[in-house]
């Protein structure tokens, strides 16, 4: 028989904790056909990785490519590591619901973290209709953002919401998880998701237990207030009835990174006593997301809008720093307390100020820093991404040994190729004990020279092929790589729920994506 590709000579790590073993796969159409040593039998395509690791397409756990897909539907920056699943809708970001006449709301309020989105849908099932027409190479597990839910439901404006509204939310929540996401996501540090209290938050996930929903929280902070805000978020989990996820652990600020400990404690505490709470990591010492997260919430108050026009004005912006800045020289959030040379732009309309620090942009604009960040973010519409250096090293190492499962930054930010390009090679450095071989801040070096699109012509045939054979069980993720034990998503059947056909998703068994020859090149 002909098989449509095998990959021969290679070193199957299957992810099933078994030993790696010499095997060949057989892959006929987007299923794994056989698997063993020296198959015999024609192929359409064969595939000689002598010297590298055959492994199943790896789970991205927290991704926030759901705001770039219709940039880049081919996914280069995961499928080249090997990421063959992403989780998204993180951080209480998603590009639906849209309640009718507010698409420029949440355009503007996605802007810093992924850039326009052409909004054209209103209920969640609509909007995932249009990711199915734009064909992803990978195969997607979407939560609902809060700020979504929000915005739709109650506006941009910082305020409880009303008892309606919080109907509204919970029926769009509903509507949402029957059209096919798994769960709801907060940004407890984004407006408007940080206008939600925690009773909000616990009728929301009550709502949502009975269809199984999951919970995954980017908590209310992950610098002074790091514990309570995890507590908060395992209490709505537990109060709630539901899995909770904590996102992205982390300590920000240097002042706060002995808390680590405790927190990792706190999980364990939880679990413990039964409650199902796990937490996912990055392996850098850096965060990213939108610049004018740096500004503190009340500015957000009555959205982006309300935001350029508090920029404009001079009191506002006293305010700002007289709530934000230490000692004339740390700008302190939510987020932590960092310098200004712990502040690199990532990402806004003038390439040439990527990669530089805030407090070099005041040198070069003759302003304090706080004025010249935000000017910025004034000139950009907020339309800027930021790298933040707020985290140490040894927490890094700490909680990639404790926490159940990983995470990744935002994909496919072209020029932030560290983070969305490097992250799996990263990990994969840290594992082998060469953590200086992808540090970040080299990183940016060592991944342009690819260029942002090389290969994605051939990368999209070959996704489409594949995806043309998809045909998966609703609600099946594809077996991970890691070692690691249970997990809310990763290990979760949802059979039989709602009326619409699945997302792409991967056929059910480890390997079945012919991405594993780019997983073997990452960690090989
Ligand atoms: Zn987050």
């Amino acid at each position: 028989m002909a098989w449509s590709l095998l990959i021969r000579n290679g070193t199957v790590v299957d992810g099933s904790g078994a030993p790696a073993r010499a095997a060949d796969v057989a892959v006929e159409g987007d299923r794994i056909a056989a698997v063993g040593p020296g198959l015999a039998g024609e192929a359409a395509r064969v595939i000689d990785a002598k010297g590298l690791m055959v492994a199943p397409g790896f789970i991205d756990i927290h991704s926030h490519s759901d705001l770039v897909y219709d940039k880049c539907p081919s996914a280069e920056s995961k499928v080249r590591q090997g990421v063959t699943t992403e989780v998204v809708g993180m951080c209480s970001f998603s590009p639906a619901p849209v309640a009718p006449g507010r698409a420029d709301l949440v355009q503007e309020w996605a802007g810093g973290i992924g850039g326009k989105i052409p909004i054209t849908w209103n209920t969640f099932g609509e909007y995932l209709d249009h990711v199915r027409s734009l064909g992803p190479s990978v195969n997607i597990v979407q939560f609902v953002g809060h700020g979504a839910l929000r915005l739709a439901a109650v506006g941009p404006a910082a305020r409880p919401a009303t008892p309606d509204e919080q109907k509204g939310m919970e029926r769009l929540l509903a509507e949402g998880l029957d059209a096919g996401a798994f769960g709801f996501s907060t940004g407890l540090v984004y407006a408007p998701s940080v206008y939600g209290n925690t009773e909000e938050l616990v009728s929301l996930a009550r709502s949502m237990a009975s269809r199984r929903g999951l919970y995954f929280s980017h908590i209310r902070g992950e610098a002074a207030t790091l514990e309570q805000a995890a507590e908060e978020a395992i209490s709505i989990g537990e109060q709630g009835g539901v899995p909770v996820q904590i996102a992205h652990v982390k300590a920000s600020g240097r002042e706060n990174w002995g808390k680590m400990d405790r927190v990792l404690r706190m999980i364990d505490g939880a679990r413990a006593r039964g409650v199902d709470v796990t937490g996912d990591v990055y392996p850098y010492p850096a965060g990213s997301t939108k610049m004018d997260n740096l500004l503190p919430a009340w500015m957000h108050d009555g959205g982006i809008s309300k935001l350029l026009e508090r920029l404009i004005d001079p009191k506002a912006r006293q305010r700002a720093i007289a709530d934000c800045l230490v000692d004339g020289e740390r700008w302190r959030t939510g987020s932590g307390g960092m310098g200004w040379d712990e502040i690199m732009i990532a990402t806004c309309s003038k390439p040439e100020l990527a990669g530089i620090h805030l407090a070099e942009l005041a040198r070069r604009t003759g302003k304090e820093p706080a004025q010249a960040m935000m000017d910025l973010v004034m000139e950009e519409r907020a339309g800027v991404s930021m790298i933040v250096f707020s985290q140490s090293e040894d927490n890094v190492a700490a909680r990639r040994a404790r926490a159940a499962s990983r995470q990744a930054p935002p994909a496919q930010l072209r020029d932030v190729p560290a983070r969305a390009r490097g992250l799996l090679p990263r990990e994969a450095a840290l594992l082998l004990g060469d953590r200086g071989a992808q540090d970040d801040r080299h990183g940016r070096d060592q991944a342009r020279p690819q260029g942002p699109r090389a290969g994605a012509g051939r990368t999209r045939r070959r996704s489409r092929a594949v995806r043309s054979g998809h045909r998966a069980r609703r609600g099946h993720v594809p077996g991970s790589a890691s070692p690691s034990g249970g997990h809310p998503v990763r290990d979760r059947q949802r059979p039989g729920r709602g009326r619409r056909p699945p997302l792409p998703r991967g056929a059910g068994r480890p390997g079945a994506h012919p991405s594993v020859a780019h997983a073997g090149a990452a960690v090989g």
